[in-house]
């Protein structure tokens, strides 16, 4: 089950009711139309290509992914026929850990048992690429930290932005870099003035006058999340220790996400205290 809104004239944001409300987009165009993301199951997949098809009497051209993890491109192989773009490093790791997660998926998923990795046929490497069809110019940004390969796409004009997982309730980062997932965040917030609607990877649309504040919540706490384990590390104290830095502490809602926060939010306190031990020297002993 996925909830569909419409965010301009040919613009459409799906949202996954089954899985962390993952989002997807239509971009919609006389010569066809363009997918961002295509949601976990195969199920919310055909939802979107009977919409395309019942409502919009259009046809999918392209389907764009914007990175390589499960819940974005799952539903990839409902639509034969498109043209599948992304960045290089997003083929490279479905080839590889992708093909590996899906047979781990399957086993523990019956809804999933038809799923088929599809490798993009258009990829880019470095920073960006441009896409034109039918009068409607989309760019695709490089926009690494949650992932190497996270892409991000602007549909030039409207001025909507679908920055994947850059921008999610709770920024996210343990398969990725924290540094770099910092910079893509700023890279969105310069451009912040210019977006009428920011679709974040998961949860709700964030509109015009709430873009820049958002994302400046969202590099403040990656900025806490890092000064805690620094913190925790340098007094020499158990991992436990971070249990301090809980969801209320860095300002986010237990609720968001079906529940998700607590274990995203763990899940990076974690990852960067076993990142960081080797690199952060201690307080000198007092006694010593
Ligand atoms: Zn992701």
């Amino acid at each position: 089950m996925t909830q569909i809104e419409r965010v301009t004239d040919d613009i459409y944001v799906f949202t996954s009711e089954l899985y962390a409300q993952v989002t997807a987009g239509v971009i919609n165009t006389r010569l066809g139309a363009i997918l961002i993301d295509t949601l976990p199951y195969p199920s919310e997949a055909l939802e979107m290509k009977d919409f395309v098809e019942s409502q919009l009497s259009s046809r999918v051209r392209y389907v764009i992914n914007t990175h390589y993890h499960a819940d974005h491109v799952y539903g990839t192989h409902i639509f034969a026929g498109a043209q599948v773009i992304s960045h290089e490093l997003c083929r490279e790791l479905l080839s590889t850990t992708g093909v590996e997660s899906l047979a781990v998926a399957k086993a523990e998923s019956s809804e999933l048992a038809s799923v088929k990795l599809v490798l993009p046929q258009i990829t880019f490497e470095g920073g960006s690429f441009r896409l034109r069809l039918a009068g409607k110019t989309i760019v695709l940004n490089h926009s690494p930290g949650h992932s190497k390969d996270v892409i991000s796409v602007l549909v030039e004009g409207d001025q909507v932005l679908f920055a994947s997982d850059t921008v999610m309730p709770v920024p996210f980062f343990p398969d990725g870099d924290i540094k770099q997932l910092m910079k893509s965040l700023k890279g969105i917030h310069a451009q912040s003035g210019d977006i009428t609607n920011l679709v974040q990877g998961h949860g709700p649309v964030i509109l015009r006058g709430e873009v820049a504040s958002y994302i400046e919540r969202q590099m403040t706490y990656l900025k806490t999340v890092d000064k805690a384990v620094r913190q925790v590390l340098k007094r020499k104290y158990s991992k436990k220790a971070l249990e301090k830095t809980d969801l209320a502490s860095v300002d986010i809602d237990r609720a968001v996400l079906g529940g998700l926060a607590e274990e995203l939010h763990w899940g990076n306190l974690e990852t960067l205290y076993n990142r960081l031990k080797r690199y952060v020297k201690p307080y000198p002993s007092r006694t010593g």
